[in-house]
């Protein structure tokens, strides 16, 4: 497949999987003599045969490419970056945000995993909490082996020239999220800001001096600023690409109000905590799926914070949430 408009080619790479993200995506985008990658899909034979199989078919090869922009630092969009580079040595852009994660530095990552304990700690989580907490922490020596090698380039918000595409900040599901908008065509490749079959999370995590985000807050806007967008394409990091742009943006943004709502009617009825709110809401999802529903949780309650419909205290040490009259 391939999608061509007034001289310039996206040849979609998609790596079809049996998980709910159906597939993993990423894109060769050609005009005349350059060929970019936007994101690298993960560092698996599946991946590697697929992107060499559609360079291929398209008489195309790893030596023309000419650079790799990532739209976000997760492990499904940067997983082949090491193994193109060791085969021809080009430019890897990505949002400043992006580098210390993919760097894996180990006092961001430390910082990091303190965040995560405070956090699930001040949410009341109590031992499902701490375990999260732990995994994390654990994480920083058991994965440090997946730190790129590569060098990177951090990209500025603003007009990439050599591919007339505009570079837009999208934090929210991940705070160094980048889309790539190409305003004549009307295409959007979104990493995982927009996904046509589920609706993306807006994950929790710290900012690089391991702060707290509000990162639904964020990925609202984030979804908002597309609607100004004329949008005939969206380009997903997963699934099938999407032609009803700004509608399937509308459905999303009431699915977020209408969850909103359910998490009042919990504290409604006496939840106060977001570890209650998850526990009542998602019964053993909770703990089955602990860090992605708290997640959804601490994301809602912040937006709800924030357009003033709750408010939060401390009692020792928890934050006890109650609706605003
Ligand atoms: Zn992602």
């Amino acid at each position: 497949m391939k999608i061509e408009q007034e001289g310039r080619t996206v040849f979609p790479v998609i790596v079809s999987n049996s998980s709910s993200l159906k597939s993993v995506n990423f894109y060769l985008l050609k005009e005349r003599e350059t060929l970019y990658l936007i994101d690298a899909g993960m560092n698996d034979e599946a991946c590697w045969n697929v992107l060499l199989h559609t360079l291929e078919v398209n008489d195309l090869s790893l030596s023309d490419l000419t650079g790799i922009i990532l739209t976000h630092h997760h492990i499904d969009h940067v997983g082949l970056v090491d193994r193109i580079v060791l085969h021809n040595q080009i430019p890897v852009f990505v949002h400043e945000e992006a580098v210390l994660r993919l760097k894996r530095d180990s006092v961001f990552l430390e910082k990091r995993a303190d965040f995560f304990e405070k956090l699930y700690k001040e949410m009341g989580c109590g031992e499902a909490g701490e375990k999260q907490a732990r995994f994390v922490r654990e994480a920083i020596e058991k994965n440090k082996d997946n730190a790129l090698k590569t060098c990177l380039t951090p990209i500025e918000e603003g007009f990439l020239t050599s591919l007339s595409l505009r570079i837009i900040k999208m934090p929210g599901h991940a705070p160094d999220q980048i889309a790539l908008y190409d305003e004549k065509r009307g295409w959007l490749f979104g990493g995982d800001l927009l996904i046509g079959h589920i609706s993306s999370n807006a994950i929790v995590e710290p900012d690089s001096s391991g702060n707290r985000i509000m990162t639904l807050v964020q990925h609202r806007e984030s979804l908002e600023k597309c609607l100004k967008f004329n949008m005939n394409i969206v380009f997903p990091g997963h699934g099938m690409l999407i032609e009803n742009g700004k509608s399937l943006i509308q459905n999303r943004l009431r699915r977020i109000d209408k969850k909103a709502e359910k998490f009042v009617s919990a504290i409604g009825k006496g939840f106060a905590t977001a570890a209650e709110i998850a526990e009542s809401y998602y019964k053993n999802v909770y703990y089955d799926h602990f860090s992605l529903v708290m997640s959804e949780v601490i994301g809602h309650l912040d937006y709800l914070e924030n357009q003033g419909r709750v408010s939060k205290t401390k009692v020792e040490g928890v934050w006890q949430y109650t609706i605003q009259l």
